[in-house]
């Protein structure tokens, strides 16, 4: 009689779902501590909240795709590689939408807890490795915010907006301006203007 098959009550879960829960914190048990090994972490994650300043930031859950080395050394892990962050504002001259996708190169050392580099570093100072584990995440925000431009532009020479009406002066033909002659000034220029006395106005046939 062949063994009753065990009913299966949801699918078996994913090693992203195993491990702590957060996809930024990264398991070191497979890179292990022998100085010289490596491992590689490419992946495509979800951006978290926060990752912005005034104008422009990074949506939360626009991918960030990651192409990373983690790399045992003896002090900690060696984390290097490249990060494409997707990032939208708008622009600080005319307020048009501004999207870009930003490329940062990463490398940054995770120390070992009691480690030299650890001791001899402030606390603020040092990213550490703890419980066998990293967490990319404040790395790539701090990293991210401080790339972001304080006063985005949509291009190089956005003109911004006219004073007069407000609006995008690379939208309008390049003549646009506004002749507003003072209302108590505009009776007496039309006078002028046809002033029947005027030599200009003088029909001469
Ligand atoms: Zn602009
Ligand atoms: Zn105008």
């Amino acid at each position: 009689m062949p063994a009753p098959v065990p009913h299966r009550t949801s699918a078996p879960s994913s090693d992203a779902r195993r491990s702590s829960g957060n996809p930024w914190v990264v398991e070191l048990r497979e890179l292990g501590r022998r100085a010289g090994s490596m491992q590689p972490f490419e992946k495509t994650l979800p951006a978290p909240e926060g990752w912005r300043v005034e104008l422009i930031g990074v949506p939360v859950g626009a991918e960030v795709e990651l192409r990373l080395r983690l790399e045992s050394v003896m002090e900690g892990v060696l984390v290097s590689g490249e990060v494409d962050v997707p990032v939208v504002g708008s622009c600080a001259r005319c307020l048009e939408p501004v999207e870009d996708t930003l490329e940062l190169d990463v490398q940054e050392l995770f120390a070992y807890e009691g480690s030299t580099t650890e001791e001899t570093s402030e606390e603020d100072e040092v990213r550490l490795v703890e419980h066998d584990r990293i967490d990319l995440e404040p790395m790539i925000r701090d990293l991210v915010v401080l790339s972001l431009p304080l006063s985005p532009v949509c291009s190089d020479d956005c003109q911004g907006l006219c004073v007069d009406c407000g609006q995008r002066l690379d939208d309008l033909p390049p003549d646009h301006s506004h002749e507003l002659l003072d209302p108590r000034w505009a009776g007496l220029a039309g006078r002028f203007a046809s002033s029947p006395d005027g030599d200009e106005n003088t029909e001469e046939n």
